[in-house]
Parts: structure tokens; sequence; C-alpha cells
């Protein structure tokens, strides 16, 4: 399995990257997960977007989904579309949220994407075996597992401190873990996890590896490494157009 950070910019893109996306590939098939705003341009310099096989979005947040719009575009009218319907699994509601993100309620977006409702629990995407739980965020959002080749990536997506998430990724090889909150009193729970909790989150489901992922363009992103990496020492903060083998 192979890993290519597209984003990852938190809650917004930032100066040295998009938002939220994240390609991985195994056996020639090619899953986006989160297409976060300012990723579509970045993704053409690393993948043709008529080999994107599959789509999954953790939640329907702007910093996660806002670049389908160009995805759209781009199918419907630069002529390399191939014109095959791509697999979209988002939560409940994607079809009517994502038409109101690219023109209006009207908008029909089903020409391009072929719209699956994630739940928690299985599902099977190409040649990956996909687990999804609900993680403790404002909106319905699912971190995912991904396994394939006897090898496992857990993404987070968007979660404050969550039992069902470490549970999730007990164990993988690699967990993408969001660190959006700087430490400080008084952070709103149910949210996002902090540097450290990133850390203690991969700790305790004893995973291979950590990659810190989507932290704000106004926290300092070295101090996120710093206090993961002081619970969690197999820990990297993933930059825009890093690969990883899993
Ligand atoms: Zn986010
Ligand atoms: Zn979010």
């Amino acid at each position: 399995m192979k890993l290519t950070v597209i984003g990852c910019s938190g809650s917004g893109p930032g100066p040295k990257s998009a938002a939220s996306c994240y390609l991985v590939e195994h056996d020639g098939f090619r899953l986006l997960l989160d297409l976060g705003n300012g990723s579509f341009g970045t993704l053409q310099a690393i993948a043709d977007p008529d080999t994107v096989d599959a789509v999954f979005l953790s939640h329907l947040h702007a910093d996660h989904c806002l670049d389908v719009a160009p995805f759209v575009v781009w199918h419907r009218y630069s002529g390399r579309s191939s014109g095959r319907q791509i697999p979209l699994y988002a939560p409940d509601g994607a079809a009517e949220r994502l038409a109101l993100a690219y023109d209006g309620a009207d908008a029909d977006l089903t020409d391009v994407f072929d719209f699956t409702a994630v739940t928690p629990g299985d599902l099977t995407i190409g040649p990956f075996e996909a687990e999804t739980v609900r993680t403790a965020h404002p909106v319905e959002c699912h971190a995912v597992r991904l396994t394939a080749g006897n090898r496992s990536l857990v993404y987070t997506g968007d979660t404050g401190p969550s039992q069902r998430v470490v549970d999730l990724a007990r164990g993988a090889d690699v967990m993408l873990a969001e660190a959006a909150h700087p430490p400080g009193p008084d952070l709103p729970g149910g949210l996002h996890l902090t540097g450290r909790e990133a850390g203690e989150h991969a700790a305790a489901a004893g995973v291979g590896r950590l990659l810190l992922t989507h932290v704000p363009a106004w926290v300092d992103e070295i101090g996120q490494l710093f206090a993961a990496s002081a619970v969690f020492s197999e820990t990297e903060l993933v930059r825009s157009g890093a690969t990883y083998e899993i």
C-alpha cells in the first residue's frame, strides 16, 4: 500500500499545503481520502484525475470536501475524462451538500459520482477492506481503517479524543492522525486532538507509526510534533507531496 499526501493543512488550505487529501494506492487502484479545498490543484501534479478509482470523504466540512466541485468540472469539461462514474463514499446527505457546493440544490452530480452513504461498519473499496467508525466531531465523521496485502492504514478524519478511534487503530501499521488543537486549557471537547492526544491514541492503539496531519496554518506544527513524539516516538509530521510505503 502506498500513501501520498496531497494536502495536509488543517481546517483550510495554508501557504504550504492544500487542505486534507490523501492518495492511497494498492494493486493499481487509486483511492482518494478527502478532497479538501485546494487539493484538486495539487492532485493534478501527482496523478491524472482520470485515474482516481474511488473517493472516500470522512465528513462534509469544507476543508474535507469542497474540491469535489473542481473535480466535477474537470470530469465534465476537460475532454480528458473517460466518463466512467466514480464511486464516492461519504456520510449521508453528501449528494445534496456537494450539489450546493457545486451550484445549487438542483445540481445533480451523479454523472460523475456514484454516491454511497457510509455507516459505521465494513465495506469493500476496490482491493481495500475498509472499516469505519464514527469519530468525536460536531458533524458525522468517519475514521477509516484500510487493509490490503496484510498491511493497514488508519485515517482518523477529524476527531476529538475517541476510544472508538483507538479501537479501530489497534495494531495498525500506520495511523494518519489529525492534530489540530494546540495545547491549552479549556479546549472544546469532541472536536480535534492535540499533538499529545494524537501520540496517546497511537500509543494506546499500539500502531507501528504515527503520521501527524491536519495542523492548521496558525498552529506551531513543530510544537505539535514534539508533543506527540514525547508520548509516541515513532512519529513524524507529514508534508504535501510526501509518500509512504506501508
Ligand atoms: Zn478538518
Ligand atoms: Zn471537521
